[in-house]
């Protein structure tokens, strides 16, 4: 075959190939990398998200939890992962603040991954063992001063948001507790339940069941107005703490390379996913509302990502806290 033909024939079947591989897509089952431990506040956004997008897409997403070293574990797993479609990662902002926070991450966050979209904001709650002893913040901000070399307070590792919110109460109370990390909130919530260590502050989709069953205390949110779910706690800023006024955002990524159509399949998807009134009530109950449409969208976790890496930069460098 002379060369001109061959050359031919071969682009002809890579033109035909490549969208028949995106259209098919996904003919298997597809793997949703947590990485934070199963039943924590990540875990249980992603398993809500991932039922309803294996509905819509007609195969199986399985949530694997890698969890550890604040969620770059995970993340470095997906980093590394085949860019087909088949390995998607859900992260919280840990994904923003991991660049700065580990100076030896095994990945270039803004070069490692491809968008999907965001899921979810997700409030933070200040809470304490059942029967810790202040009934209020203010009590809760007197009594913790006073007694900071006493009390130990749980988070995911360096970089998980649990991390990020003790950081910034140890910093406006002055308070340097003792921090004890865990995989994932989830199995830190089972020893705040047992008395094992004395305070967390994590995201209402892990505390707002405690909260409302008076298994643990909770003092205050860090969202801008108070929670309909809980309109009696009041916010860290209306308490004094200015500070502590975030929320913890959610996303989905792929490993860089995967091909645009499949990124804007799953999009569509995780849309869906997010109207489902199934979806918007469980997470009501949880203390938090999906993303409109136009947010659970490539562009629009590419733009979040980009900005919050650059908010927070100065916020950590200036803190002087390393994860290494
Ligand atoms: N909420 C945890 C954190 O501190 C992570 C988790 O277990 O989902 O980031």
């Amino acid at each position: 075959m002379p060369i001109s033909r061959l050359l031919g024939a071969l682009c002809a079947a890579s033109m035909l190939t490549a969208p028949a591989f995106a259209q098919d897509y996904p003919e298997r089952a597809i793997t949703m990398v947590v990485p934070f431990s199963a039943g924590g506040p990540t875990d249980t956004v992603a398993r809500l998200v991932a039922e309803r997008m294996s509905a819509d897409l007609g195969q199986q997403i399985t949530v694997e939890n890698i969890g550890g070293a604040g969620g770059t574990l995970g993340a470095g797993n997906v980093a590394k992962a085949e860019a087909d479609g088949y390995t998607l990662l859900l992260h919280h902002i840990g994904m923003a603040t991991a660049e700065t926070l580990y100076r030896n991450l095994a990945y270039e966050t803004l070069d490692a991954f491809d968008y999907v979209g965001l899921v979810t904001e997700v409030p933070m709650v200040v809470t304490a063992r059942k029967d810790f002893e202040p009934s209020d913040f203010p009590a809760f901000v007197t009594y913790v001063k006073a007694n900071a070399d006493k009390l130990t307070m749980a988070n995911a590792g360096i970089g998980a948001a649990s991390h990020l919110c003790g950081m910034l109460l140890m910093q406006a109370l002055e308070a340097p507790l003792v921090t004890v990390p865990y995989k994932g909130t989830g199995p830190a919530m089972t020893d705040l339940l047992g008395g094992q260590v004395d305070i967390m502050c994590d995201q209402t989709t892990n505390t707002a069941q405690q909260i409302k069953a008076g298994t643990i205390k909770a003092y205050a949110v860090t969202s801008p107005e108070r929670l309909a779910l809980f309109p009696d706690l009041p916010t860290a800023k209306e308490a004094g703490v200015d500070t502590m006024q975030f929320g913890i955002w959610h996303g989905i990524y792929t490993p860089r390379g995967t091909p645009a159509e499949i990124n804007q399949r799953l999009s569509q998807s995780l849309q869906k996913a997010l109207a489902d009134e199934g979806v918007v009530t469980a997470m009501a109950e949880l203390g938090t509302t999906p993303v409109p449409a136009d947010s659970a969208t490539p562009e629009a976790l590419k733009a979040k990502l980009e900005s919050e890496i650059a908010r927070w930069k100065p916020v950590i460098e200036a803190a002087g806290v390393y994860a290494d």
